[in-house]
């Protein structure tokens, strides 16, 4: 007996890249391949990247 599974195409809720919360679709800011919860997170993601590039702690 060979049941089809169901595939369940669950939808991942997804986290700020920048503070972690989780978003809201509503919400949802999506730039550079990433999850913002907001334009201001993005803004704020962007300036912290800004200074590691520059800072090259590595
Ligand atoms: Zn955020």
């Amino acid at each position: 007996m060979s049941e089809e599974t169901a595939v369940v195409h669950r939808v991942k809720s997804t986290n700020c890249a920048s503070c972690g919360k989780l978003i809201r679709r509503k919400e949802m800011y999506y730039r550079n391949g990433k999850y913002f919860c907001g334009k201001r997170c993005f803004k704020k993601m962007q300036e912290k990247m800004a200074q590691e590039g520059a800072g090259s702690a590595n």
